[in-house]
């Protein structure tokens, strides 16, 4: 429990810091992307056109790294709205299988009649994407990877600490890779800490995961053993509202910017 407040604390610090930070990059990036959007739409010259699309290239790099960075500072607006989490994970089924690659066997285990969950379902598309990541990354050698779905009656012993009793959905992303060692695991949510080479992990991933997770009144838990592989469960609340995004769009915060 102490490791954990110390964990939430450097979170806290690390997402003041860099919140401010990153809210004003990316406007700027914004800006930079639209930009040579622009000039690669209105100029002939190939030339140009090819050294404005390495440009725009990482400008989006940075915009996804800033983007990365706000979601576990509170500048970053949620849109929650009711999520049915098996129509998220059917629709990421080509993109999954795709960032995943030959060699990993992907498979879905979706619960029926599964409950609603009140999150929003760009984030959990950015978290099942951050895992499937991951998951790749540990299994070199082949695998699968199996995304469940389940609805949770009883908030189970592991998670009452963080979680308010009530009715949660659950996401389990499954991977039979190289697993982590109690010291990888009880760092691993931790922002900017990564065991990957250089230039391959940024160590954010799983931060980002925690943070939207607890922005959304949920959490993660981490199961996995050296050699066998990981199961990282994402907690997110049920929700008995059935009110068609449609309506609820109007709810939706647009950031001016300020
Ligand atoms: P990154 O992937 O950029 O390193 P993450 O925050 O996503 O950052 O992960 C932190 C660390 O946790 C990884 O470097 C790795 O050591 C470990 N890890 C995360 N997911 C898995 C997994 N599915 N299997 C084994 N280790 C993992």
């Amino acid at each position: 429990a102490e490791a954990r407040l110390v964990q939430a604390q450097k979170m806290e610090a690390i997402g003041q810091l860099t919140g401010g930070i990153a809210h004003d990059f990316n406007n700027l990036l914004t800006a930079v992307i639209g930009s040579l959007e622009m000039l690669i739409r209105r100029t002939d010259d190939e030339k140009i056109q090819r050294l404005a699309s390495m440009a725009l290239q990482a400008g989006e790099r940075g915009a996804a790294l800033t983007s990365q960075l706000l979601s576990f500072s509170r500048k970053q607006r949620l849109s929650p709205r009711p999520v049915q989490i098996n129509t998220v994970v059917e629709s990421m089924s080509d993109l999954l299988t795709r960032t995943i690659g030959a060699g990993v066997m992907v498979r879905a285990d979706l619960a029926r009649d599964l409950w609603r969950a009140l999150a929003d379902p760009t984030q959990i598309e950015v978290m099942l994407l951050n895992l499937a990541i991951n998951a790749r990354d540990a299994m070199p050698a082949g695998g699968t990877l199996t995304i469940g779905t389940r609805n949770i009656s009883r908030v189970p012993a592991s998670v009452q600490g963080e979680l308010a009793q009530g009715e949660y959905v659950a996401i389990e992303v499954a991977d039979t890779g190289i697993g982590m060692s109690q010291e990888v695991q009880a760092r691993a949510f931790e922002p900017f800490f990564t065991t990957k080479a250089q230039g391959k992990g940024t160590g954010l991933g799983l931060a980002q995961v925690y943070g939207f997770a607890r922005q959304s009144g949920g959490t993660v838990r981490i199961t996995s053993a050296e050699g066998e592989g990981t199961r990282i469960t994402l907690y997110l609340p049920r929700t008995r509202d059935s009110t068609e995004p449609a309506q609820i769009e109007g709810m939706k915060h647009v950031d001016g910017g300020g």
